[in-house]
């Protein structure tokens, strides 16, 4: 068998990707399916952090959270990514894969605190670590979360999962030319406006050469492959 690109890589599930066709929260046969292909990559061996997100379950109380403080509603939105953290902890678990939870908030009695060299070496004892919390801070999102525990942690590529697969060239759902990006410097997104993470998150990836690989979560085989090197999506690179 061919070995792996990579041997350590962040994955960031966005909390969306959790729901399946549901309105918000988690879709049972979804996270099962997305486990089994994240189960996949672990049992070869590759050194696996994940980062997810809160939309899921933030989209479920956002009506409440209208007109509230923006850093109020944003510690909420931390909270979410706890709560998905530990669920897919637990769905990893049922399929055989061990992992450790991390919040950079403080959650003493759920998860333990996020501790850098205490990921560093549940990696390599090749264990899963599932980053919770985002940075900890207000004003941040998950995918600049991503970017600083992919950065941190020495990780060669941050994967981003998303809905699409890949970056194109405009809009595909409103332009039939567009077309997919196999590879894309950094540089090219800025000068083509082509939105791949957050700003925070673009820059600190690009200023630490950090690639971003761009995939689809809800193609079957797309993380194995990405993982093997084959084409699937789009790279972004220095
Ligand atoms: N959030 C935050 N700081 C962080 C990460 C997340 O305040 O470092 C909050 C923010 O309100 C965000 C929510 O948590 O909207 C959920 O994160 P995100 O939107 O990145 O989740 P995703 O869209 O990937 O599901």
């Amino acid at each position: 068998m061919s070995e792996p690109k990579f041997k350590r890589v962040l994955l960031k599930l966005s909390g969306e990707a959790l729901m399946g066709d549901d309105q918000f929260g988690i879709n049972r046969s979804t996270i099962i399916r997305m486990t089994e292909e994240i189960a996949e990559i672990a049992k070869i061996g590759v050194e696996l952090a994940i980062v997810i997100g809160g939309g899921n379950i933030f989209r479920g109380v956002a009506p409440g959270a209208q007109g509230m403080d923006r850093a109020t509603a944003d510690y909420m939105g931390m909270m979410a990514t706890v709560m998905n953290s530990l669920a897919l902890q637990d769905a990893l678990k049922h399929h055989g894969v061990e992992s450790r939870v991390q919040s950079a908030l403080n959650l003493d009695q759920v998860v333990e605190p996020y501790i850098r060299l205490k990921s560093l070496h549940y990696l390599d004892e090749k264990r899963t670590v599932i980053f919770a919390g985002g940075t900890g801070n207000p004003f941040f999102t998950t995918d600049t979360a991503a970017a600083l525990r992919g950065a941190e942690i020495g990780a060669e590529v941050v994967l981003k999962a998303t809905k699409v697969d890949g970056i194109y060239s405009s809009d595909p759902n409103k332009d039939p030319n567009a077309t997919l990006y196999h590879k894309i410097s950094f540089d090219e997104c800025i000068s083509r406006r082509l939105e791949v993470m957050d700003a925070t998150a673009f820059a600190l990836c690009r200023d630490q050469k950090l690639p971003i690989q761009v995939f689809s979560i809800n193609k079957p085989g797309a993380l194995k492959r990405v993982i093997m090197g084959e084409q699937e999506g789009t790279l972004v690179h220095i």
